[in-house]
């Protein structure tokens, strides 16, 4: 079942799956636009205007991860003056509030989106916003590889067999397959390369240069045993982190599914002992120094769209000591609690709205529609003259800057078949084709119009009063 709210949260690669093709709407934003001070800038990363909520933003931002605008990359611990609030953007649609909680997540270096159903969903969008980095201690020896022997056919039949490699200091036995082996001697490693080996996995780098196919000979080939001599002596301890989700982690230890449901993106339910017998390892790790929290943000758009089930739910986990900071987005007034007959601001319950600090956007000034307009242009790579960016700015302030954006790559679809059929022109888009594109899409309000005067040809009309009960 759909929750109908789109899930949004931050930790790295899962959505890489899903990323379309296309340029996203928000593709063009890449931060809050902040200066140190958190100050915001009027034009800067893909953001104009909107400059007390992007401030709002940032200092949130900046409770979550002081050093969070130092580097991109940065990831953050947990957020003690926040936990167990949330954040609510409200304002009129198209004023920016998705690109603020996109900017939001692009300074944390970590985005991904889900929709999926009622608390599973909203349990494991909390939990795959929460990363726990694991400290691992590796013994590395480096040297300078003086010679490789390989001897094949001396552990198994065929091509397998032993290569020792010789370095510097240490000689260093792997029994490995054929196929290894000739990866390992053709073009990999020769004497005179300077590599290190993992002493735990038999890992081997080269030092500058990754070996690039068989990163880890332990895991490509189970039959590989690493056997160092006793002259290997441990150069450098090595501190690595590896940052996994606490959803995965469920994944993994979940007898049902197992780490492959994590490649196959279908996660299924995970059983709450687990979770809770998860929780307390990772508690464990941390006290022993093993791990830390690395939060993420959880953005849920269209927040009315929850219903009760889930308001509730959000409030108990708001208050769990795993919370991620939620940032919610609506764009309703007073409006129906869904699964009530209660209203309430934003479509949210009392209680909820009660720990959630209000962050508000208004409407963009001509001169800031331009600019946005002006940077999706550049975004989607299509040139506007000046007319009919003026035409556009205008049209964004009748039915609505998305509409506007919208008609962006359309015009230019329009500019192309003008030139085409003409036999020549420019393919800069120009009022003429915009004008095209205007009559060939509606924008909301001439589609309500639209509506009203085919008065019941439309079957949408006849289930109309079902919807409006429905809502
Ligand atoms: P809704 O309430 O309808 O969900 P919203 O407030 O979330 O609307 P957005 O989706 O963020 O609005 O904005 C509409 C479009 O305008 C998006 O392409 C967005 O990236 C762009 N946009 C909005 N505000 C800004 C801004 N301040 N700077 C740059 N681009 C913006």
């Amino acid at each position: 079942m759909d929750i109908g709210a789109g899930i949004t949260t931050g930790t790295a690669e899962l959505r890489e799956a899903t990323r379309m093709e296309r340029i996203g709407v928000h593709s063009h934003i890449t931060g809050l636009g902040l200066d140190d001070r958190l100050e915001p800038r009027p034009n800067s990363q893909g953001m104009v205007g909107q400059l007390r909520a992007r401030k709002a933003a940032g200092v949130i931002l900046r409770m979550l991860s002081p050093s969070s605008f130092s580097s991109a990359s940065t990831t953050v611990s947990t957020a003690p003056g926040l936990s167990g609030r949330a954040i609510l953007l409200a304002g009129p649609p198209s004023t920016g509030k998705t690109a603020i909680a996109r900017g939001m997540a692009a300074t944390l270096a970590r985005l991904y989106s889900l929709s999926m159903s009622k608390t599973e969903a909203l349990t494991q969008a909390l939990r795959r916003s929460i990363g726990v980095r694991i400290r691992e201690e590796e013994e590395v020896v480096e040297g300078e590889v003086v010679e490789i022997v390989v001897e094949r056919g001396i552990t198994g039949s065929g091509k397998s067999g032993r290569v020792i490699l010789k370095t510097t200091d240490m000689e260093t036995v792997y029994e490995m397959g054929g196929k290894m082996i000739d990866e390992m001697t053709k073009e990999k490693v020769l004497a005179g390369d300077i590599i290190s080996i993992i002493k735990s996995s038999g890992r081997i780098t080269k030092l500058g240069r990754s070996f690039s196919h068989s990163r880890d000979f332990s895991l490509l080939s189970p039959s590989t045993t690493f056997l160092p001599t006793p002259s290997g002596e441990i150069l450098t301890r090595r501190t690595t982190t590896h940052t996994v989700s606490l959803h995965e982690i469920d994944i993994i230890n979940s007898r049902t599914q197992g780490f492959l449901a994590l490649f196959a993106g279908d996660t299924g339910e995970v059983a709450a002992p687990l979770r809770a017998q998860i929780d307390v390892k990772v508690g464990e790790w941390r006290e022993e120094g093993k791990a830390e929290l690395v939060t993420g943000v959880l953005f849920i758009d269209e927040v009315h769209m929850l219903d009760m089930e889930c308001f509730s739910f959000l409030n108990r986990a708001l208050e769990g000591e795993l919370a991620p900071l939620v940032v919610m987005a609506s764009n309703r007034g007073i409006a129906r609690i869904r699964g009530t007959e209660m209203r309430g601001p934003h479509g949210l319950p009392p209680d909820l709205l009660d720990r959630v600090l209000i962050v508000a956007t208004s409407k963009y000034a001509p001169e800031e529609v331009r600019q946005i307009i002006k940077i999706r242009c550049q975004e989607e790579d299509v040139e506007v003259g000046a007319d009919a960016e003026e035409l556009l700015v205008q049209i964004a302030g009748e039915a609505g800057m998305r509409y506007a954006l919208g008609l962006i790559a359309v015009s230019q679809v329009v500019a192309r078949r003008r030139m085409k059929n003409t036999g020549g022109g420019s393919e800069v888009v120009e009022v003429e084709d915009l004008r095209r594109a205007y009559g060939c899409f509606m924008d909301p309000g001439r589609s309500v119009q639209w509506l009203k005067e085919q008065q019941g040809s439309l079957l949408v009309e006849e289930i109309g009063s079902d919807i409006i009960q429905g809502q």
